[in-house]
C-alpha cells in the first residue's frame, strides 16, 4: 500500500517566534542566541539570512556580515510552549504525528486523506491552523515516505507546500545532490563525492558490494535512499511503551574540551537530565550509551550492559564515567550524550541494599524538590557551573514531552 506521509517544518523557528513576542522585530534582521562568550547563532529570520547570516554561524561572525543584525537571547522554555502546541494541533488532524526535533514533525496521513480532500488541501489546512493559532508559518512537504517529505518540503522554503506523486520520485532523485538528504552529512557526502558518486540518481544505480565495502551496512540504506526509498514508520508519543526504545540526551559543549573533569560536569547534567525522564515514566534501563563527538564531528558510541536496570541519577553517571574512562580520548570534545536504553516500565522492586536504598531516597528527595521548584534547583555540587543555557542548542533528540523514540 503506497503511504501518505506529510513533513512541517516550521520556518527559521525561534527567530519567529521571538516576532510574533516581540512585532518591532518583525521584517529585521533577527538572529537568536544563547548567552555564552563562544555563542552561536541557532537561528536566523529569512530577513537575516538575506545577509549571509546563518544557523551554527559565531555570533561575531554573523554581526560582521550584518551589522544591524538584532540579537536576541534563546528562550527555550517559550519555544518548547509554542512546539507543544503546534503538536497538539497537528495531533487534531491525525493521531499519526512523530515530533522529530523541536520545530519538525512527520504526520502519516494515509488514511485520513480523504476526509480532508486530497494532500494539498490537507496540507493547507494545517499550515492554516498553525498560521491562525500561534503565528507562525511553516513549510509543509507530502511524499511516500519520511525521507522524500522532508527533501520537497525543504525545497519550498519559507511557507512552501510541495506535493511529491510517487511517479515524480525517479525524476526528482536523479539529479538531486546527495548531500540533500536528510542523514547524509558533510562528511558521507564527501565520501560519496571521492567514490565519484554525486547526485540520487548515481547512488541509486552504484553497485551495491561497492557501498557495502565501503560504508557496512549503511551501504543498503544508502542504495535505497539513493532511490528515494525508505519505510521507517511514523511513531506517534505515547504509542505504547513497548515502542519505546531509549531515552536519551545530549549536549554541545560551551567550548571543546580535552580535560576529563569539565566532561564529567557535562555528564553529570547529562545523567540527571535522562535520569529525571525516565524516573517520571516510570521506567529503567539497564544499558547505558555514551556518545562522543570530536571537535572534527567525528562520533563515536559505547555501551555498557549492567546487571540491573537503573535509573538514578548518580547510577546513570557512574556508568557513563566508567565508560568514558575506559575510552582513550584523542581529540577535543565538541558533543556528548547520554541514553538509556534495554528499558522495563512499570514499578521497580526496591533493592536489597541499604547503600542503594539510600541513594534511591535520595533521589527521592531530590525529585520532590525540583518537581516544586524547577529543573536543577537541587542539584549536585559537581554541576555548578552546569550546562544550563550554556550555547543555545536544542539537542535533535529533545520531544515537547515524553521520551524520545530511538534506538
Ligand atoms: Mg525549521
Amino acid at each position: 500500500m503506497n503511504r501518505v506521509i506529510l513533513h512541517v517544518d516550521m520556518d527559521a523557528f525561534f527567530a519567529s517566534v521571538e516576532e510574533v513576542d516581540n512585532p518591532s522585530l518583525r521584517g529585521k534582521p533577527v538572529a537568536v542566541a544563547g548567552p555564552g562568550q563562544r555563542t552561536i547563532i541557532t537561528t536566523a529570520s529569512y530577513a537575516a539570512r538575506e545577509f549571509g547570516v546563518r544557523t551554527g554561524m559565531a555570533l561575531g561572525q554573523g554581526l560582521k556580515l550584518c551589522p544591524a543584525l538584532v540579537i536576541v537571547r534563546c528562550d527555550h522554555r517559550k519555544y518548547s510552549h509554542v512546539s507543544a502546541m503546534i503538536i497538539d494541533i497537528l495531533e487534531s488532524f491525525t493521531p499519526l504525528v512523530e515530533p522529530y526535533s523541536v520545530d519538525e514533525a512527520f504526520l502519516d496521513v494515509t488514511t485520513d486523506l480523504n476526509r480532508f480532500g486530497g494532500a494539498e488541501t490537507l496540507g493547507g489546512r494545517i499550515k492554516e491552523r498553525i498560521r491562525e493559532e500561534t503565528g507562525l508559518t511553516c513549510s509543509v512537504g507530502i511524499g511516500p515516505n519520511k525521507l522524500l517529505a522532508k527533501l520537497v518540503g525543504g525545497r519550498r522554503k519559507p511557507d512552501g507546500l510541495s506535493v511529491l506523486a510517487p511517479g515524480d520520485v525517479r525524476d526528482l532523485m536523479e539529479s538531486m545532490p546527495v548531500g540533500k538528504l536528510c542523514g547524509i552529512g558533510p562528511e558521507t557526502e564527501r565520501r560519496l563525492g571521492s567514490m565519484g558518486i554525486s547526485t540520487c540518481g548515481q547512488l541509486g544505480r552504484f553497485p551495491l558490494q561497492i557501498l557495502v565495502r565501503e560504508f557496512g551496512v549503511l551501504g543498503h540504506t544508502l542504495s535505497r535512499m539513493g532511490r528515494g526509498e525508505e519505510d521507517s514508520p511514523v511513531v506517534p508519543l505515547g504509542a505504547g511503551n513497548e515502542k519505546v526504545k531509549s531515552i536519551g540526551h545530549s549536549a554541545t559543549l560551551p567550548r571543546d574540551v580535552t580535560d576529563l573533569v569539565t566532561a564529567r560536569r557535562v555528564l553529570l547534567t547529562l545523567s540527571e537530565m535522562v535520569g529525571r525522564r525516565a524516573r517520571r515514566h516510570d521506567c529503567a534501563g539497564n544499558r547505558v550509551t555514551l556518545t562522543v563527538r570530536y571537535r572534527d564531528f567525528t562520533t563515536f558510541s559505547r555501551q555498557m550492559t549492567l546487571a540491573h536496570p537503573i535509573r538514578t541519577t548518580s547510577r546513570i553517571y557512574r556508568s557513563a564515567s566508567a565508560i568514558l574512562d575506559s575510552v582513550s580520548i584523542v581529540r577535543p570534545i565538541r558533543l556528548l550524550g547520554i541514553s538509556l536504553s534495554h528499558l522495563r516500565f512499570g514499578c521497580l522492586q526496591g533493592s536489597l541494599f541499604p547503600a542503594d536504598r539510600e541513594e534511591d531516597s535520595l533521589q527521592g528527595a531530590l525529585d520532590l524538590i525540583n518537581d516544586r521548584y524547577g529543573e536543577f534547583s537541587a542539584m549536585y555540587a559537581d554541576q555548578l557551573p552546569d550546562l544550563r543555557g550554556s550555547n543555545g542548542i536544542i539537542p535533535p533528540s529533545w520531544r515537547p514531552r515524553g521520551v524520545r523514540r530511538s534506538v
